[in-house]
């Protein structure tokens, strides 16, 4: 077993005590019942300990500490005992079934490679994304990576919130649709097909749009992850109300999206400030106090198309799952409340809004009286 196992004794062989003080673990049947010498009740304790949420180490601390007499050492050998006479199981290990184990065995390998957090189970982090529940705003070109890979990397429940139908123009970066899927509603689309990626996770959909931040609150207050990969009305402005109403509802959230060759990846954690609202605010006035400027404008329109395709899309929602995986597991352990951006042409990060202090009068977290 690995140091970082958590034991529960299995229901079947669940101890009892007697009034005598005797305790007997492994039922009636003779060959597996034992009976428990225990003067002092550490034996009761040990066995009270072993209900699956805590690792050895955790066990021996807390055992120690109520029975100074006994030795971290004592303990782990009694745990180990136990184990050798099959009266225990890991508690981490038996929350996925054995399908679920050989579906995520790349992943745990990889949760392992990258978790340096000491007395963590081999599962944890799988077991995490499975308890978590994400919403994604917006199943575009971002959130179609992002909803493809959340749900094959197994969390529990998705749910994808989007208003439009698949166009033509779509195809060139939007993972999850076909030719097949012209003139059907993107969530219906979506969710047909991340079903068939894995049947484990609690698809769900809604076709709405996002209209302001009341919405996207409801949406924040039944989540632990807000992922906004919407672009409507503006990303600015879709972004400020995730932030209005994560703040509110206290729900970690993340953006992602791309500019061209440019994607950035914002992660937040709930109530933090300064919040990206404060970035905003210090960013226009930064622009505010440049020299004037005047845009270039042509006699004829301009035709005015978003610059996109599969890769910066892709990249876009892989690093927004990324986040929101981050904030879940917390491997690995990202540094939040800023962004994060890639530029495609040099392959290097560039710089993007950094939150260093809270605007003065931040519409949002201004009023706040912590810091
Ligand atoms: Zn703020």
């Amino acid at each position: 077993m690995s140091a970082m196992w958590r034991p529960r004794i299995k229901f079947e062989h669940r101890p009892v005590r007697y009034a005598d003080g005797r305790v007997r673990i492994g039922g009636s049947a003779p060959g597996i019942a034992r009976g428990l010498r225990d003067p002092d009740g550490s034996v009761w304790a040990l066995l009270a300990l072993l209900d699956g949420s805590r690792t050895v180490g955790q066990i021996a601390d807390d055992l120690v500490r109520r029975f100074p007499d006994r030795t971290l050492r004592e303990v782990r050998e009694a745990v180990g005992d136990l184990d050798a006479a099959g009266y225990l199981e890991d508690a981490a290990e038996t929350a996925l079934s054995a399908f679920e184990r050989e579906r995520y065995s790349r992943s745990r390998a990889y949760f392992r490679a990258s978790d340096r957090t000491p007395g963590r189970s081999r599962w944890d982090a799988q077991l995490q994304l499975k308890q978590a529940r994400v919403v994604v705003v917006g199943v575009g070109g971002t959130g179609c990576a992002a909803a493809l890979a959340l749900t094959m990397s197994g969390v529990g429940q998705l749910h994808c919130v989007d208003a439009d139908v698949v166009e033509v123009s779509n195809l060139n970066r939007q993972f999850l649709f076909t030719e097949q899927d012209l003139g059907r509603a993107k969530v219906d689309a979506a969710l047909d097909r991340l079903r068939l990626h894995n049947s484990h996770v609690e698809l769900t959909g809604s076709k709405e749009r996002i209209e302001g931040p009341e919405q996207l609150r409801a949406l924040a207050v039944a989540c632990d992850v807000l992922l906004v990969t919407a672009d409507q009305p503006s990303t600015g402005e879709i972004r400020s109300w995730a932030n209005q109403a994560c703040r509110a509802t206290g729900t970690a959230w993340v953006h992602s999206g791309y500019d061209g060759p440019r994607v950035s990846v914002g992660l937040f954690r709930p109530g933090s400030t300064p919040c990206y609202d404060c970035a905003r605010a210090a960013e226009a006035h930064r622009r505010s106090v440049l020299s004037p400027r005047t845009a270039w404008a042509p006699g004829e329109p301009m035709e005015r198309v978003q610059a996109a395709n599969a890769v910066s899309a892709g990249t876009a929602g892989f690093y927004a799952a990324h986040a929101v995986m981050s904030l879940i597991t917390g491997v690995p352990d990202l540094a939040a409340d800023r962004e994060y951006g890639m530029s495609l042409t040099t392959m290097r990060d560039y710089d993007t809004l950094q939150l260093e202090q809270r605007w003065p009068d931040c519409p949002v977290c201004g009023h706040d009286d912590g810091g």
